[in-house]
């Protein structure tokens, strides 16, 4: 399949400033050194605990942040520094859905007002064709045409979200950041938002990158998975393989947290709990940022930080247990985590 987004090396540091004259101090690694590809018409899960840096990526990759360096190219075409008109320019291509459609959408505006405002900024529409186009999208996402005129609120928290899927397609996207579109959500009716999202993306062909927390959501519509820690990918595997065999630590505890759906083959003993807290990305550990906590950490974790690495076919992941120059003593303490 054809990538169409390519993410090389990114980094988002946002700098921190102390004293008197707010001098430059240090920086905290928001997203560092992150490089992954999405291809065409799948869906990338991003999952990490709060604070990895996942949704500061999602938002760096379509480019409403500068990154501070790195490499983002959108069907071929970078966008990592790109200049105004030329973002403005691919902006159709390239959408979000928020996680909060309550903040996401403006109080003041109808919700024809609402999923018009893209068409009335990117295309030359005439009044008519865009009403017709407000209603096309309404139907596509399971609103009702006789709503076009309401105003948010009078919308419960799914309702909304459509909305803002809504919105979110009126430019006919290729690609679209979904950051945590069902966190915000009833349990009772992120199903459908979810079931919504999929059922778009076969009809009109669309490539997700899904942001979420929630590791079994992420197992239902991820194709591949991005595990984030601290800024940094700690692995990145097709669905099936990282849920079923996780190689990464850190993917091993996250997984090892999720519980059991089936509570006979549940087994206690091969359980995970993570140690300690998640350091501070203004200052991470040196080495692997995750030897902090990680229960196999060797002396060299300390020292080194891992690379990604292609450890099998399709399977992407930054820990010395992996690496060639590690010795066998590591790999047996692999088999005991
Ligand atoms: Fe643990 Fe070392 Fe691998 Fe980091 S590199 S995850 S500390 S074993
Ligand atoms: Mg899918």
């Amino acid at each position: 399949a054809k990538k169409l987004v390519e993410v090389k090396n990114l980094k988002m540091h946002f700098p921190i400033r102390s004293g008197l004259l707010r001098r430059v101090t240090g920086a905290v690694k928001a997203v560092d050194d992150v490089s992954f590809d999405i291809y065409e018409g799948e869906t990338l899960g991003l999952v990490g605990e709060s604070g990895c840096g996942k949704s500061t990526c999602g938002r760096a990759v379509l480019r409403l942040y500068e990154p501070t360096s790195g490499s983002i190219k959108l069907d071929g075409e970078e966008i990592a520094h790109a200049p105004f008109d030329k973002l403005r320019r691919l902006r159709p291509k390239m959408q979000m859905v928020f996680q909060d459609p309550q903040a996401s959408l403006n109080p003041r505006m109808t919700v024809a007002g609402i999923i018009g405002e893209p068409l009335m900024e990117h295309s030359k529409m005439s009044a008519k064709e865009r009403t017709e186009r407000i209603y096309e999208l309404m139907d596509a996402v399971g609103l009702n045409r006789d709503f076009a005129n309401r105003y948010p609120h009078e919308f419960s928290g799914g309702q909304r979200q459509r909305i803002g899927i809504a919105r979110a397609l009126a430019l006919n996207p290729k690609f679209i950041v979904c950051d945590e579109p069902i966190a915000a959500l009833d349990v009772s009716i992120q199903a459908q938002v979810v079931n919504l999202l999929e059922d778009l993306q076969d009809r009109l062909g669309l490539t997700y990158l899904f942001i979420s927390h929630d590791l079994s959501m992420v197992r239902h519509i991820a194709d591949r998975v991005v595990v984030m820690y601290l800024g940094k990918v700690a692995e990145i595997g097709p669905r099936d393989g990282l849920y079923e065999d996780p190689l990464h630590p850190y993917t091993k505890a996250l997984l090892s947290a999720v519980p059991e759906p089936d509570p006979v083959s549940h087994d206690n003993a091969n359980r995970t709990i993570l140690q300690g807290d998640v350091p501070s990305p203004a200052n991470p550990p040196k080495g692997c940022n995750f030897s902090t906590r990680c229960p196999v950490a060797m002396d060299i974790c300390r020292r080194l930080d891992p690379e990604v690495a292609e450890v099998k076919p399709g399977r992407f992941v930054a820990c010395h247990l992996y690496s060639e120059t590690t010795s066998q003593t590591a790999a047996n303490a692999a088999q005991t985590v």
